[in-house]
């Protein structure tokens, strides 16, 4: 008999495909836009300005100064671009960095909000926005945070440096294991956590090898879509948790910190969750944590949070931030255990099963 289960659908219009990019103007037609204002970061810059130049008038200017966690300073300046360039939507060009600034927008002043994803970070799939003052990284859900229209074009990503493509992965790959013990999971964000996983691990090594496989790279974009919609559905757990507490006070990269942390905070669920887990044994192993840990070591991720830059001085005050205002964990957070567990993630020694 089928647990009972409360399932709502987040409004989507998803464009997925090799030269999806081009539908840009019909799809700013459509929503009754004339002014777009292009988001980027200073990396992409380049990229951006073309894309504006492409849409033409339909452009009102570009601002490139997108950055990770979402400061409040940041958005503050890009609202002040929107309003002298007098531009009525964004379209946000990027990775989590760039959409987030377009989903602080479109969460302060309701405007139109087309985004075009070039890493797996899910968060144009989202009604969540994760903003940081003061050293705090806070996040908000709201249905207008949510973006207007998601145009996936795997050929945006077939540059994305192999580092980031694998990093980003994992942080995909993280929505939908978390998805899997979420509290108010339900099955059709089990199924499609599940779908997105086994695309990601197909697609990953791949990427190592042959990084501009354009067949792996819309597998991998995919694999981000559905485990991107399964965190925006359901609710999050200790592994973001930490990873939001280890970017918001201690600056770390975003990506790069889901990948280290992940077999942890799985190892710290495993025996908790082990009946939702147990579907990922036939794509990752028997043992979930190891076969994460080894599979992130065979891609090449980084493996410690001391090569992220955390001073092993710091452990203490992260595991105190994390278990103040934890998120619901199937293993409640016990400080002293988080702490055990950032230590081993600290260090790279392997993830651990205990509890
Ligand atoms: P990012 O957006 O910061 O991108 C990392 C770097 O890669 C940037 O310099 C970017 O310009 C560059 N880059 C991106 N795509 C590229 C490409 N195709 N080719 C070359 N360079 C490229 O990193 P991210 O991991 O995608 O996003 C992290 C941010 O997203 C964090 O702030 C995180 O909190 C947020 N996020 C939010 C949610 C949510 O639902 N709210 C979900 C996931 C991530």
């Amino acid at each position: 008999m089928s647990s009972a289960f409360v399932y709502q659908s987040l409004p989507a219009k998803i464009i997925f495909g090799t030269g999806a990019v081009s539908t840009l103007t019909t799809e700013l037609q459509q929503l009754g836009r004339s002014k777009a204002l292009v988001l980027s970061t200073p990396q992409q810059q380049e990229a951006a300005q073309q894309l504006a130049q492409q849409l033409g008038p339909l452009c009102a200017g570009l601002f490139s100064q997108a950055t990770m966690h979402t400061p409040v300073e940041i958005t503050a300046q890009a609202l002040q671009t929107y309003e002298s360039c007098q531009a009525d939507c964004v379209i946000s060009f990027g990775g989590g960095s760039t959409i987030g600034l377009g989903k602080a927008l479109a969460y302060r002043i309701n405007t139109t909000h087309i985004a075009i994803p070039t890493t797996y970070a899910g968060s144009e799939v989202t009604p969540i926005l994760g903003q940081t003052e003061n050293k705090q990284k806070t996040t908000v859900r709201h249905p207008r945070i949510l973006p207007n229209v998601v145009i996936y074009d795997p050929d945006l990503s077939l540059h994305l440096p192999v580092e980031m493509s694998i990093t980003s992965g994992l942080n995909a790959m993280a929505h939908a294991i978390e998805a899997l013990y979420a509290q108010d999971r339900n099955p059709i964000s089990t199924a499609m956590a599940i779908q997105g996983v086994q695309a990601l691990v197909s697609a990953l090594p791949v990427l190592v090898k042959e990084p501009h496989q354009v067949q792996a790279r819309s597998d991998a974009l995919l694999g981000a879509w559905l485990c991107g919609t399964v965190l925006g559905t359901v609710g999050m757990s200790l592994h973001h948790k930490l990873c939001h507490t280890l970017g918001g006070s201690f600056n770390l990269p975003h990506a790069q910190t889901h990948a280290v942390l992940l077999p942890h905070s799985l190892a710290y669920n495993a025996k908790a969750a082990a009946s939702q887990l147990h579907a990922l044994q036939s794509i990752l192993g028997s043992d979930l944590a190891l076969s994460l840990y080894e599979l992130a070591q065979s891609l090449g991720a980084p493996l410690t949070l001391k090569e992220l830059g955390l001073n092993e001085a710091d452990l203490d005050q992260a595991a105190y931030i994390a278990t103040q205002t934890p998120y619901w964990s199937p293993r409640p957070l016990e400080q002293h255990a988080v702490r055990a567990m950032l230590e081993r993630a600290w260090a790279g020694s392997a993830p651990q099963t205990d509890a």
